[in-house]
């Protein structure tokens, strides 16, 4: 796979990943509903040596499903969160796939945190479908 790129809307904070995401998916936990306000969130999942950032980020501290911290980077002009430190995965970094430059890079494996579907959103494709967090990520287990 080529390397892919993104960035926030200003484009002050910007990313490219090497090589393969770890996952791919949606995400229809409320936390993204309300960082998105939207239904769902596509996201990628990459290993930390895969991210390369440049520019500057502010942090905003929340409580992820496991009940562990997660620290989501976002832009100081615009806002747009670019990438989320999950503390109950080891060196995993979560990015919004709304983030991405060429958005048909992504190719979602999955939706997680189903148990949560809401705002009248309906599943209609043939993806696999997890109550909670992603099942193919456990093994990174902080
Ligand atoms: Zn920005
Ligand atoms: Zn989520």
């Amino acid at each position: 796979m080529s390397q892919m790129s993104g960035s926030c809307r200003c484009d002050q904070l910007q990313f490219t990943i090497s090589g393969k995401p770890v996952l791919s998916g949606f995400c229809h936990c409320h936390a993204c509903q309300k960082r998105t306000s939207g239904p769902c969130a596509g996201f990628l999942m990459v290993k930390k040596e895969q991210l390369d950032i440049t520019g500057q980020s502010q942090q905003f501290k929340d409580t992820g499903g496991s009940g562990k911290p997660m620290i989501e980077h976002h832009c100081s002009i615009c806002g747009t969160t670019v990438f989320t430190e999950l503390k109950v995965l080891q060196d995993i970094l979560a990015i919004p796939a709304s983030t991405l430059n060429n958005p048909s890079q992504f190719s979602p494996e999955t939706h997680v945190w189903v148990s949560s579907l809401n705002l009248h959103f309906a599943i209609s494709d043939n993806l696999s479908q997890e109550p909670g967090p992603p099942r193919a990520v456990l093994k990174y287990l902080a």
